[in-house]
């Protein structure tokens, strides 16, 4: 029988870790791993932090380059693959020939959204989500001046954090009332609003742009509410979208990016997805969730490249992710889209402290802010899924492995009074 052929399109973080499993799991065959960029695959969070800084020369790449000719993994950079035919299971490179896969990953991520206002088309306007689009804000940044950064998630809020370290001066805009807020909820954001206002950020909440204004270059913002801030140049955040686009007649189901089963298969057998773009069924919580963040790429990527093999693997990880602003570092586990109460153990003031958001006394998520190894308890606590007792969350003196344990042994306690009663295990 001929060697197979698996293709992975999108040469992203997930892309490069489906690719190095797949060879670390025996796999033989013709590995070809396709992206659109010039460069070999890397990691994007050091984009807003240390490398759009300057402070880190190297470019933060998944592996060095000799790693792809010493496991004969075929990397195509540079090389945007336009269509797939799913039923004929090919793909289509721009003016090439069709190409022939056994197995298709396709991880091609996430692209920032546009804000489509009146002078969005002039100079000094920048996205962020390139090491390219890093350079050019970083070069930017280092001639100084004022910024103007549209939204602020966490691409705005980390790049007015590094602007504003570099010494520019920072004006933030905000659509809702803090920022973050949808995610964290209003006690974070005001806790992140305080940061960056202590570090100097102009942030103006409730604040839509009507349209950019200037000669060639964006020289000033105007807003809805008829302000004028003056601007040298602007980065907007407003959030990304799944690049499903090659997809669009493959056949395959696409709905807020590629929708997948725990196990990262597509609707159509033989093709996968995995990191930003995939929409994947999560059995802890009983829906898909699309989750853009690191870990998530990291992680999904071996799952989807043992799943094409045929091997059992399936993706059940709690959401994590990470953020670092000035001072601030933090990290956040879970997912919450409601809850009804948000408590802290540690010192809000001095931004050393744990945040957790409770339901119904269950913990949903969360966030360690230079407070570390509270991350694993916090994720296991998620997915004890046991109710506690808030004053033992706020109380310091009492460790989360402490919290941890109890939930387990409530849980042992609970399977063998079923067991004793002759109930299901
Ligand atoms: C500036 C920045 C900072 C971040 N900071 C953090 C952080 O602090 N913490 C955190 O948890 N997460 C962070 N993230 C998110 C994290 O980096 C992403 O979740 C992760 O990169 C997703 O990896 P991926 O492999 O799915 O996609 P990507 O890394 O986007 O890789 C997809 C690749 O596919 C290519 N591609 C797309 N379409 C095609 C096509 N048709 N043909 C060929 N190639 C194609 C793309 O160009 C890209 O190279 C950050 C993201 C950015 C942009």
């Amino acid at each position: 029988m001929a060697a197979e052929t698996f293709v992975i399109v999108g040469a992203g973080l997930a892309g490069a870790k489906a690719a190095e499993t797949l060879r670390y799991e025996g796999f033989d065959g013709r590995l070809i791993l396709i992206g659109d960029e010039p460069e070999r695959p890397y990691e994007r969070p050091p984009l807003s932090k240390d490398y759009l800084r300057g402070e880190s020369a190297e470019r933060p790449y998944v592996h060095p380059e000799s790693f792809y000719t010493d496991t004969e993994i075929e990397l195509w950079t540079s090389t945007p693959v336009s269509a797939v035919n799913a039923s004929l299971r090919e793909l289509w490179l721009e003016g090439d020939q069709p190409l022939i896969y056994d197995r298709l990953l396709v991880a091609t991520g996430a692209v920032p959204r546009r804000l489509e206002v009146p002078g969005a088309e002039l100079g000094g306007i920048h996205y962020l989500r390139s090491l390219a689009d890093s350079e050019r804000i970083g070069e930017r940044i280092e001639r100084g001046g004022h910024l103007v950064v549209v939204g602020s998630g966490w691409i705005g809020a980390e790049v007015a954090a590094s602007a504003r370290q570099k010494g520019c001066e920072v004006t933030m805009l905000e659509r809702a009332s803090l920022p973050l807020e949808p995610v964290l909820g209003p006690e974070l954001g005001q806790i992140y609003v305080d940061l960056h206002r202590g570090h100097g950020v102009e942030f103006l909440p409730e604040t839509t742009v009507a349209r950019f204004d200037g000669h060639g270059s964006v020289e000033r913002v105007l807003t809805e509410d008829g302000n004028v801030i003056e601007a040298d140049f602007v980065v907007v955040g407003i959030g990304a979208a799944p690049r499903a686009g090659l997809l669009e007649t493959a056949g395959i189901r696409v709905d807020s990016g590629v929708v997948v089963d725990e196990h990262l298969e597509a609707s159509v057998p033989g093709v996968f997805a995995a990191g930003d773009l995939a929409n994947a069924f999560h059995p802890f919580y009983g829906r898909h969730l699309r989750v853009e963040h690191w870990a998530n790429a990291l992680k999904q990527g071996p799952i989807a490249a043992r799943s094409m093999l045929g091997k059992p693997a399936t993706y059940a990880e709690i959401p994590y992710f990470f953020s670092d602003q000035y001072e601030a570092s933090m990290e956040y586990g879970g997912y919450a889209t409601d809850w009804d109460e948000v408590v802290f153990r540690g010192e809000v003031a001095a931004h050393e402290f744990v945040a957790f958001w409770l339901r119904d006394r269950r913990l949903v998520a969360g966030l360690n802010m230079n407070v570390w190894d509270a991350s694993e308890p916090i994720r296991a606590l998620i997915r004890s899924q046991r109710a506690l007792d808030p004053r033992d969350l706020a109380d310091p003196a009492i460790p989360l492995s402490g919290l941890v344990e109890k939930a387990r042994g409530a849980a042992t306690e609970a399977l063998s009074v079923r067991a004793s009663e002759g109930g299901a295990l």
